[in-house]
C-alpha cells in the first residue's frame, strides 16, 4: 500500500504528524502514514510554481495525449484502486468501480476540451486591427477534496486544471488519503511538479491555501471550510472555485400517481446512495398530499429492502458511514427532530452491526420545518418526508434553505417542469432521474452551496485566465489623440 506523497516527481514519506487511516467497516487501522511537514508542503508548492512554466508551454495536443494516458492508467488499475477506496471510505465496491470509471472519463473529456479551446477572435474596432480573447493557465492550482468521492472530485479539478496548462498541489481528505496516494505513478509522464499530492488534515490544506504562490484554489467540502478558504484567498485575490454543502429537495407531483413505486425507488436511491453521504443526496421530500400516504408506505418498503453490510460484498447496497463523528451528527439530527414531534418510521439503528459506523436507512415523518433535519445538511441516510398542498408550497419549501446545490422533481407535466426549472434555486434540477452527472453539464451551487462551476466548458474556464489582445497593424497617429481642439 502506497503511503508516500508525490512531491516534485518523487515519492517521499511524510515527515509531519502521523495519521492513522481507519476502515469504517470494522474500525481497524488500515495504515499509518506521515503527513506533509511544513518543509514538504513548501517543497510541493515550489515544485508546482516551477512546473507551471514547462507544463503551461506544453502544446495542447501533447497535454491532451498525456491526459488520455492518465485515463487509460486509471482504468487499467480499476480493481486495486476501487478496493482500496472501499476499505478506507466504506462505499460499496461496485460504486467505487464506477467512480474510477467516471474519474477516467473526466480526464478523457478534458483532454479533448483542453485542446479545443484557447480563446476566440472578436470583432476589432477598426478593419486594420485584430482582436483576440486568449485563455491562459492561471498558474499553480490547489485541489482540495473531501472523503465521499475522493477520486471523482479530484478528477473534476485536476483534469481541467492540467488540460488548461496549470500545475497542481492536491490534498485528499485525511480520512481517505490512500487511494489518492496510489495514483502517483499515473502522472510519471508529466513534468515533475505538475502534479503534487500531499497527505494531511486541514492544517496542511490551510498552509497550501495561504501560500501566495498558489494562484487558484479549487475546493470541495463543507460550507465552513469553504468560507475559511474564501477569506484566506481574499487576502491576495487568489481565484477560488468552491463546491460546498447541500440540502437537496425532492418533489413528488400528483400527476405521477401511476408511477409512484418508481418514484419511491428513485427516492430511496437518491437518499441512501453512499449512505446519504453525497453532496447532492436528496435530504427533504415534499410529496403532494394526494400521494403522501402511499409514497411514505412505498418508501419504507424500499428502505427496509436495502442490504446494509460489508462494502466489499457483492450484494451490499449501503456500507458504513465514514466515521463515528459523522454518524453521531446524523443521530443528533434525528433525535432533535423526534424531540420536536417527528416519528421515525424505520431505520436509525446500527443495522445489526456491533462494529463499524453503520446507520440503517431511516424514514422520518412529521419533522418541523425549522429542525436541523429539514434545514441543515445531514450527510447521512435519513429521509424526512413532508406533505405539501400545492406546487407553490413545494417550490417555496425547496427554496427555503441557505443551500442551492441540486433538486429533484418527479413529474410528467410540462407546465410543472417549466415552473420548477425556472423557479427552483439550484445549480442542477433533475427531472425523473435523480443525481445523474454529465461531464458536459456544469455542476455547482447557488447560494451557500458554492461559487463557480465544475465540469463542462465552465469547468475548464475556471482554470483559465482571460486576456484581451488588441493588435493594430497600421502604425499611425490616431485623430483622437492630443492635442484636442487644435490642428496637430
Ligand atoms: P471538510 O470541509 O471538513 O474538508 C474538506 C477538505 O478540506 C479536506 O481535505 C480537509 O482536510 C480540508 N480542509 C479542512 N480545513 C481546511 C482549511 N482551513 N484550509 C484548507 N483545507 C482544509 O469537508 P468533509 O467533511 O471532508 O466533506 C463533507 C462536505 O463536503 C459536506 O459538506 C459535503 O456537502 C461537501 N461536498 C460537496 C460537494 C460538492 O460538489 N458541492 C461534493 C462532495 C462533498
Amino acid at each position: 500500500m502506497e503511503t508516500r506523497q508525490l512531491i516534485d516527481g518523487e515519492l517521499i514519506a511524510g515527515e509531519g504528524e502521523r495519521l492513522a487511516v481507519e476502515n469504517p467497516f470494522d474500525e481497524t487501522s488500515l495504515a499509518e502514514l506521515g503527513t506533509a511537514s511544513v518543509e514538504q508542503t513548501d517543497a510541493a508548492i515550489a515544485a508546482a510554481h516551477e512546473a507551471k512554466r514547462t507544463w503551461g508551454k506544453t502544446p495542447a495536443l501533447e497535454r491532451c495525449e498525456a491526459l488520455h494516458e492518465v485515463a487509460t492508467g486509471l482504468r487499467s488499475r480499476t480493481e486495486e484502486i476501487a478496493r482500496l477506496m472501499t476499505l478506507e471510505g466504506g462505499k460499496p465496491l461496485v460504486e467505487n468501480r464506477d467512480e474510477v470509471g467516471w474519474t477516467a472519463a473526466a480526464f478523457d473529456y478534458y483532454a479533448e476540451l483542453g485542446r479545443n479551446f484557447a480563446g476566440r477572435v472578436i470583432p476589432p474596432i477598426e478593419s486594420t486591427q485584430l482582436a483576440l480573447v486568449l485563455k491562459e493557465p492561471v498558474g499553480a492550482v490547489a485541489c482540495i477534496v473531501p472523503w465521499n468521492y475522493p477520486l471523482l472530485l479530484l478528477g473534476w479539478k485536476l483534469a481541467p486544471a492540467l488540460a488548461a496548462g496549470n500545475s497542481t498541489v492536491c490534498k485528499p481528505s485525511e480520512l481517505t488519503p490512500l487511494s489518492t496516494l496510489m495514483l502517483a505513478p499515473l502522472f510519471d509522464h508529466l513534468p515533475p511538479g505538475a502534479v503534487n499530492i500531499l497527505a494531511g488534515d486541514g492544517r496542511v490544506g490551510a498552509r497550501i491555501v495561504e501560500d501566495e504562490r498558489i494562484e487558484c484554489v479549487a475546493f470541495t467540502g463543507s460550507v465552513g471550510t469553504g468560507k475559511r478558504i474564501a477569506h484566506a484567498c481574499a487576502e491576495r485575490i487568489a481565484r477560488i472555485n468552491l463546491e460546498l454543502g447541500g440540502k437537496d429537495p425532492f418533489i413528488v407531483c400528483p400527476d405521477i400517481a401511476g408511477e409512484l413505486s418508481i418514484a419511491a425507488k428513485g427516492a430511496a436511491w437518491a437518499a441512501f446512495l453512499n449512505a446519504g453521504q453525497v453532496c447532492t443526496s436528496a435530504e427533504r421530500f415534499y410529496v403532494h398530499e394526494t400521494l403522501y400516504d402511499d409514497f411514505v408506505s412505498a418508501f419504507v418498503v424500499e428502505a427496509e429492502a436495502i442490504v446494509v453490510g460489508d462494502p466489499l460484498a457483492a450484494d451490499t447496497d449501503v456500507g458504513p458511514m465514514i466515521s463515528a463523528p459523522q454518524r453521531a451528527k446524523v443521530l443528533a439530527q434525528v433525535a432533535g427532530a423526534r424531540d420536536s414531534g417527528a416519528e421515525l418510521l424505520t431505520g436509525g439503528g446500527n443495522a445489526g452491526h456491533e462494529r463499524g459506523h453503520f446507520f440503517a436507512p431511516a424514514v422520518v415523518t412529521g419533522a418541523a420545518a425549522e429542525t436541523d433535519l429539514l434545514s441543515e445538511e445531514t450527510f447521512g441516510p435519513v429521509a424526512p418526508i413532508v406533505p405539501v398542498a400545492s406546487l407553490d408550497e413545494a417550490i417555496d419549501l425547496a427554496n427555503s434553505t441557505r443551500f442551492g446545490l441540486g433538486a429533484n422533481v418527479y413529474t410528467r407535466d410540462l407546465g410543472t417542469i417549466m415552473r420548477c426549472m425556472r423557479e427552483i434555486k439550484a445549480g442542477t434540477v433533475w427531472f425523473n432521474d435523480p443525481l445523474t452527472d454529465n461531464d458536459a453539464g456544469p455542476f455547482g451551487g447557488f447560494k451557500q452551496s458554492g461559487l463557480g462551476r465544475e465540469l463542462g466548458q465552465e469547468g475548464l474556464e475556471a482554470f483559465q485566465e482571460t486576456k484581451h489582445v488588441h493588435l493594430e497593424t497600421m502604425i499611425e497617429a490616431k485623430d483622437w489623440w492630443y492635442p484636442y481642439g487644435r490642428a496637430s
